[in-house]
This record gives C-alpha cells, structure tokens and sequence, in this order.
C-alpha cells in the first residue's frame, strides 16, 4: 500500500468549533481515546486509532462532530 493510500484510508473527523460546548460527551463515548479536551475545545488525539463508528457523532447533543 502506498502512503498517499493510507491517508486517503483515514476517516476524516470535523469538529464544528461554534457548537462544540466542550462537554466531554463524545471522549467518553469514544472507545478508542480518539479525542481529547483541550480548555473548551474537542480535539483529535489519535486518529489512526477511529474505526469510524460513528458513536461520538451520534452522542454530541449539538451536532458539533462528524465522522466521515
Ligand atoms: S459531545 Fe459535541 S459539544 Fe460535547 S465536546 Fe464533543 S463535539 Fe463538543
Ligand atoms: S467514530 Fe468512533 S472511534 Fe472514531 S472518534 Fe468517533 S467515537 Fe471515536
């Protein structure tokens, strides 16, 4: 596999910095430690690590991350 295959493999994870509250809800949900909070900021830690399941997407009570 070449690399540019491997980044194209990677899920692309969108976080809307005007509605994330910084709850925590969607780290926690997140069964692989993809996302970390930063102050008031939702943030990728580890994105090798999403399978794309789509739990932190489903939880965000305001609709402030997506998973593609
Ligand atoms: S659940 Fe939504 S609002 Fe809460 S920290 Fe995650 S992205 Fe932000
Ligand atoms: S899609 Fe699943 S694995 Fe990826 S960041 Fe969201 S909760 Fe974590």
């Amino acid at each position: 596999m070449t690399e540019t295959e491997t980044e194209k493999d990677l899920p692309r994870i969108l976080i809307y910095e005007e509605l994330c509250k910084g709850c925590d809800i969607c780290a926690v949900f997140c069964p692989t430690e993809v996302l970390e909070l930063k102050g008031n900021m939702m943030t990728v830690k580890n994105l090798e690590a999403c399978t794309r399941c789509q739990l932190c997407d489903l939880r965000c009570p305001d609709f402030a991350i997506q998973v593609f």
